[in-house]
């Protein structure tokens, strides 16, 4: 079976260094925010060009703790897509404000700027922007809405570690940037955590504060936190693992140009935004006979997959009852028929050429 995603391929290819990691955090006797973690937070907000990142446990953390520290909290309204991962609904609820769902963009699938504006209300206090698959929202126009209307930007930026939009890194174009460290995102850890990066001190020295039990260096609980730590482990492997992301990205990005130029012909392939640099956490095309088309697939050994079967206000947590829900006419439409086809750096050229040969097979035959 070719998978769509493969962490342990990733752990393979960089094993002695992980070993090498791993090692040094058990001999160091310390294993919850140490040297690694803060050693990784310097690297990592060098590597995106920006002041402060702050390791938290998930992306789902991340973005929970991002708007605490931006003063969301009960009573707001914090716009985000439905077409997303349902992490990104979960964290808005978490901080006790409401999702406000706008419809995305039917071409690059990231938020539409034209439905945020009609959408907000006097209630808006943020905007949680995701960079979907990899590719950069429309930023320019979305920053150009939270100025005019008085809103906190907060990039999602989970599925596009090493993204950028007109030569930035994505996470340092709002007021904050979350990223997820889950294994399969394009920097993962072997396990669960997280990072807010900002150009902010304060709000850095809130979401330090916050992870920790409200603590402020002196183990007194000064505001209403939670544990959401990185571990020492985790911090060191992604160490490890971050002077390769370039160059894993890369080669997500050579696999979609085989793809793009091979399947082109035969099925919608991914719209590239020309002022983003895709980093295909996901590669995702769009036909219409989609389920079909999945199983088929899965049938001769290549694991199509779909990002998501369900927008977020569509599944039984969320069904009807979140703002916008009503208004969503893109986002359901692309539901119905996007299909993710396997990429991830270790995915081997005769692998790709498999999954294209396939796709071309079962659309001759259908
Ligand atoms: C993975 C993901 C998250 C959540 O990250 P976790 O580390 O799994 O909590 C949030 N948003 C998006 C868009 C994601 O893909």
């Amino acid at each position: 079976m070719i998978l769509f995603s493969n962490p342990g391929a990733q752990v393979q290819a960089h094993r002695a260094e992980i070993d090498q990691a791993i090692a040094r955090v058990l001999d160091s006797g310390w294993y919850v925010l140490g040297r690694e973690v803060e050693a990784f937070e310097r690297e990592f907000a060098e590597y995106l060009g920006t002041a402060h990142a702050v390791g938290v446990n998930s992306g789902t953390d991340a973005l929970a703790l991002a708007l605490r520290a931006l003063g969301i909290g009960p009573g707001d309204q914090v716009a985000a897509p439905s077409h997303t991962a349902v992490a990104t609904i979960a964290a808005i609820e978490m901080v006790g404000a409401e999702p406000l769902l706008v419809d995305i963009d039917p071409v690059h699938y990231t938020m539409d700027p034209v439905a945020l504006e009609a959408a907000v209300t006097p209630r808006t206090r943020a905007v949680v922007i995701v960079h979907l698959y990899g590719q950069a929202a429309d930023m320019d126009a979305v920053l150009g809405i939270a100025r005019r209307h008085g809103l906190k930007v907060v990039e999602d930026c989970a599925q596009a570690t090493g993204g950028r939009y007109k030569g930035r890194r994505l996470g340092t174009l709002g007021d904050v940037g979350c990223f997820s460290f889950y294994p399969t995102k394009n920097l993962g850890a072997v396990g669960d955590g997280g990072a807010v990066v900002t150009g902010s001190e304060a709000v850095a020295q809130s979401l330090r504060s916050l992870r920790e039990y409200g603590w402020r260096g002196d183990r007194i609980s000064h505001v209403a936190g939670v544990n959401s730590r990185l571990d020492e482990l985790q911090a060191a492997i992604l160490r490890a693992k971050l002077p390769h992301l370039d160059a894993d990205n890369d080669r997500r990005r050579v696999i979609a140009g085989r793809y793009d130029a091979e399947l082109s012909s035969v099925l919608s392939i991914p719209v590239r935004r020309s002022e983003s640099h895709h980093v295909f956490h996901l590669y995702v095309v769009r036909l219409a006979d989609r389920d079909a088309m999945v199983a088929r697939l899965r049938g001769r050994g290549i694991g199509a997959s779909i990002h998501y079967a369900q927008a977020a206000h569509q599944q039984p947590a969320y069904e009807a009852r979140l703002a916008g829900a009503g208004n969503l006419p893109q986002t359901e439409r692309a539901v119905a028929e996007i299909m993710t086809l396997p990429i991830y750096p270790e995915l081997s050229d005769e692998e790709v050429g498999a999954v294209i040969s396939a796709i071309r097979t079962e659309l001759a035959g259908a």
